[in-house]
């Protein structure tokens, strides 16, 4: 398996896109790190390339986020909230249904910042949330996950993009708390440290129904994994994922510095690293490995077994 994804990162080596520059921290990453990890359901990981540079999880928390969300206040309360539509709009837009004022769903900004909200026990503190998320994405990643203080820094200081779409659900009632608060904490899950053998780790969880092949502990029940699985599926590649559900066919979510995170529900967990972009926001070196990975070992979702 190691030469196998060696063989495919060779393949896939010509890179073409920009670095996410919005956030000036991540605009001094190594464009031209390139690692994959892919993670079975036994809970073995194989990993090739860069597999030990560490980087922000950035959007890829937003699936994660969304499912502790679930399991801690349930389907309906957070469907009240955030919708299950994708938006066919790019991660930062302001996308509202017309008729309930709910973001569209909790795979771009708007409905991530407003799914932070609903994560742990109503009442909690904003420390007290935090720690549940954090806590939370180390679950799934099966080792302490811990902020990157500088990104978190850097993003807090350019941020006003998301506290327009914060301060916008707040005026639709959906939230009611301190917008200038949530974007902080938002911005703080976004700034959380992995690795790709990290994210295939989260990713096997995922496709596991919610126990972490790897440590054995059952961080989630399975309805909730298949909830987020359907809507990763439909929204995680933001106004690529119609493309993407058709060329790789597998449940997805990527992050601006670079990374994308795939779960195929009972067989495997994947990711890739590279920090170059393309015009949707997803890694262009990252889709190419999915799509390579998937087309040979015929883990579309939508092939005959
Ligand atoms: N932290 C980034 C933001 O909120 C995450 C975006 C992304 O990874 N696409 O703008």
């Amino acid at each position: 398996m190691p030469d196998y994804l060696e063989e495919v990162l060779g393949a896939c080596a010509e890179d073409d896109g920009e670095l996410a520059d919005y956030i000036p921290e991540l605009a001094s990453a190594d464009p031209d790190r390139l690692a994959v990890a892919l993670t079975t359901l036994d809970g073995e990981t194989y990993a090739a390339g860069d597999a030990d540079e560490r980087f922000t999880v950035q959007s890829i928390s937003k699936p994660f986020v969304y499912a502790l969300a679930l399991a801690d206040r349930g389907l309906d309360a957070v469907l009240e909230a955030v919708g299950t539509e994708p938006s066919g709009d790019p991660f930062n837009e302001i996308s509202l249904e017309d008729h309930s004022g709910r973001p569209r769903n909790p795979m771009i900004n708007i409905g991530a910042i407003t799914t932070h909200s609903l994560v742990g026990t109503p009442g909690c503190t904003v420390e007290e949330r935090f720690e549940r998320v954090r806590s939370g994405l180390s679950a799934f990643a099966g080792r302490e996950l811990e902020v990157d203080e500088r990104v978190f820094a850097s993003e807090r200081a350019h941020a006003d993009r998301n506290l327009a779409l914060a301060y916008m659900v707040s005026s639709r009632g959906i939230i009611s708390e301190d917008p200038a608060v949530l974007v902080q904490e938002y911005t703080r899950q976004c700034s959380v440290v992995v690795d790709v053998r990290d994210l295939s780790a989260m990713a096997a969880t995922l496709a596991n129904g919610g126990l972490n092949p790897a440590t054995g502990v059952r961080v989630l029940e399975p309805w909730v994994c298949r909830q987020v699985l359907a809507v990763m599926a439909t929204c995680g590649m933001y106004d690529a994922a119609g493309d993407w559900l058709s060329s790789v066919g597998i449940p997805a979510k990527s992050g601006v510095a670079g990374g994308i995170m795939g779960a195929l529900p009972g067989q495997v967990g994947l990711a890739t690293f590279s920090p170059r972009l393309d015009g949707f926001g997803n890694s262009s070196r990252g889709v190419r490995i999915c799509e390579r990975l998937s087309r040979d070992m015929g883990l579309h979702l939508m092939s005959l077994p």
